[in-house]
């Protein structure tokens, strides 16, 4: 084991993480990751494949192009010099966390207090309590029936206001059987939004206020709930708007340097932007040239990886088509040549050791934080249930190249046997038969709403995602 802190390289380290902590800060959704992502791309030379699609454009060697899915996936190509049925090398990282999703009717004035309160329905795997007591903010988007979008980021700048989901204070919580995590319930996880009722409850009725509650079919009872909603109107958003509209909830403010020293980053979204964003950088510093180069963005990992914009959707097959038709190819054969002789590192966070929880984890097969990036043979859960498992080939195949680059990296488990587990898109991809393995920054915290990473991995797996990029047959 090499060492990961050094004088030499802590600058480099440092560095790096800076732009990482503006890259989660800045985009806490899947919509605001792949507008970032296409961004960055564009300035980095990458086309819209969808346009070279249109106007019939042939791509070569060298060329860069994108390609995105309802705006919450995305995907990357560098063309190498080699056909592309010779395969690919592939990043894949997921770029959705777990959160909370407003319902479709999500605005209700609780009637004892006069309080408004967005009603949640939770996304990908949480515990309920730690989404309560701190500062929220609100990201997405709302569609409009004339065509029209309306983005919304509340809670993040200094001057915004912030929102919170309340727990019940220690006086009043003294039952010895409940504990902090059963307590609270998804169906409890409220967010407040306002309390001062339309023009003060005092002056009505008033026939300026009876016309507002006509105009949002309100019981007169419900004035902070007309306020609330006069002042979404300044927003351009009116009720019913709700019904079409992808609002999520997280945790406000930026991710923060952790530690005396430094060392740490403490943030939200880390699972798994701290992969898409590594990957997306090597992908970018690459000088790889002979194949033809992958990066993979995707939704819907938290929940399965169903639907358009997860990875188990057509559309990655479906652009590769795409892709062998402006290269000239167009036999199906060689899109799925392409496929299976893919090599692709699967990145998704995995479980770092905890030292205030050791009984959770095997000493000997667990990741710690600052020991490199961690590589998984198989995920899952239950006997490995839901697992892709990486073949001892490409394993050693990877080992040489590690070693070769001088990466630092660790093959582990996620926690001790039948102690829980967790999937990632490896064994979507795998279905093709191409060699695909999980690998990922070993985070604490996991899905809490701040999760913590070390720096020193963070920089170590940008380093192993350039060298993979680089890997030979
Ligand atoms: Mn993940
Ligand atoms: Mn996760």
């Amino acid at each position: 084991m090499k060492k990961l802190w050094n004088n030499k390289n802590n600058k480099e380290i440092f560095d790096f993480c800076e732009d990482y902590k503006d890259f989660i800060s800045q985009n806490k959704t899947e919509r605001e990751c792949v507008i970032s992502i296409r961004e960055m791309a564009k300035k980095e030379g990458y086309k819209d494949l969808k346009d070279l699609i249109t106007s019939s454009t042939p791509l070569k060697a060298g060329d860069k192009v994108y390609a995105t899915n309802l705006d919450k996936c995305i995907f990357l190509f560098k063309i190498g010099s080699r056909p592309l049925s010779d395969g690919m090398r592939i990043l894949g990282a997921h770029i959705d966390s777990p959160r909370l999703d407003l319902k479709p009717n999500p605005l209700y004035e609780d009637e004892a207090s006069n309080i408004v309160l967005f009603d949640t329905h939770y996304y990908g795997g949480i515990k309920h309590y730690q989404w309560t007591a701190l500062p929220l903010a609100i990201h997405g988007i709302v569609c409009k029936k004339d065509g029209s979008t309306v983005n919304i980021s509340i809670g993040e700048k200094d001057q915004d206001p912030v929102f919170c989901i309340t727990d019940l204070l220690p006086h009043l919580d003294r039952s010895p059987v409940k504990t902090a995590e059963n307590k609270i319930v998804g169906e409890n996880l409220n967010v407040i939004i306002g309390g001062i009722p339309l023009n003060g409850i005092e002056s009505h009725p008033n026939p300026e206020i009876d016309k507002v509650l006509k105009d949002y079919s309100i019981e007169k009872k419900e004035l902070v709930k007309s306020n609330i909603l006069n002042i979404l109107k300044s927003y351009n958003i009116d009720t019913e708007d709700f019904i079409s509209a992808e609002i999520e909830v997280v945790p406000a403010g930026k991710a923060r340097d952790m530690g005396l020293d430094r060392c740490f980053v403490l943030g939200y979204g880390q699972d798994d932007r701290i992969c898409a964003y590594t990957s997306l950088k090597a992908l970018f510093d690459s000088d790889s040239t002979d194949f033809t180069l992958a990066g993979m963005f995707v939704d819907k990992e938290e929940v399965g990886s169903q639907g358009a914009s997860g990875m188990q959707s057509l559309f990655f097959e479906d652009m590769v088509a795409e892709i062998s038709a402006l290269l000239g190819e167009t036999s199906p054969l060689a899109v799925r040549r392409a496929l299976r002789n893919s090599y692709m590192l699967s990145s998704d966070v995995t479980a770092g050791f905890d030292p205030n929880y050791a009984d959770a984890f095997d000493l000997n097969n667990d990741a710690f934080l600052g020991k490199g990036i961690s590589f998984n043979k198989y995920t899952g859960s239950r006997g490995k249930s839901g697992a892709n498992d990486a073949s001892p080939e490409f394993i050693a195949k990877i080992r040489e190249l590690l070693d070769k680059n001088d990466i630092n990296y660790q093959l582990t488990e996620m926690g001790k046997i039948d102690q829980g587990g967790g999937g990632t898109i490896a064994y979507i991809t795998a279905n093709y038969g191409m060699n695909v393995i999980d690998c990922g920054c070993p985070l604490l915290n996991m899905h809490a709403p701040w999760e913590i990473s070390s720096k020193a991995d963070i920089f170590e797996a940008y380093k192993c995602y350039k060298a993979f990029l680089n890997l030979k047959n």
